[in-house]
């Protein structure tokens, strides 16, 4: 009997979530980086998600979203994540496009995630690689984007309707 599922090849849970980290960035209206974040309980149950953006009640059309000018205003997608969050963070994991900042490592610290993977290297990487192994955070790299591995498997789902 044919095996619809074996047809391509399954996300893993790793791929999984970076795959949807990668379609919660497309909310982004920064002008030059989109990032995407998700954060899971230990049951792999997705809690919060968040992409890099204006507070709320910030009109998205009358701010800078160009570097260095969006500075002040923007508000990075882990960040987002944790603060969407109502539940207890203890064990959490978190999934993002890049590689958070040294900000967002101190609050993901703080709010006790304890696992971080993402898919592509932000600049300050070597600040925050520093925190997290002072707090014992674990890290993964996975260095090919689940987008660009599923896009073939995306681009088909588009034409089977
Ligand atoms: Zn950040």
């Amino acid at each position: 009997m044919e095996n619809y599922i074996k047809s391509r090849s399954r996300p893993s849970w790793d791929e999984y979530f970076l795959l949807l980290a990668s379609v919660i960035s497309l909310r982004s209206i920064d002008g030059e980086t989109q990032v995407g974040a998700l954060v899971v309980d230990k049951h792999k149950r997705i809690i919060s998600t968040g992409y890099n953006g204006f507070p709320p009640g910030f009109p998205d059309d009358d701010l800078p979203n160009l570097r260095p000018h969006k500075y002040p205003f923007m508000v990075h997608a882990e960040t987002n994540a944790i603060i969407s969050c109502r539940q207890n963070l203890e064990e959490a994991s978190l999934f993002c496009t890049l590689s958070p900042c040294e900000n967002c490592a101190k609050i993901i610290i703080t709010a006790g995630i304890k696992n971080v993977t993402f898919s592509a290297y932000y600049e300050s990487w070597s600040v925050t690689e520093d925190l997290f192994l002072r707090a014992g955070v674990k890290f993964k790299h996975i260095p090919v984007s689940p987008l660009t591995k599923f896009s073939p498997w995306l681009d088909s789902l588009s034409h089977s309707k």
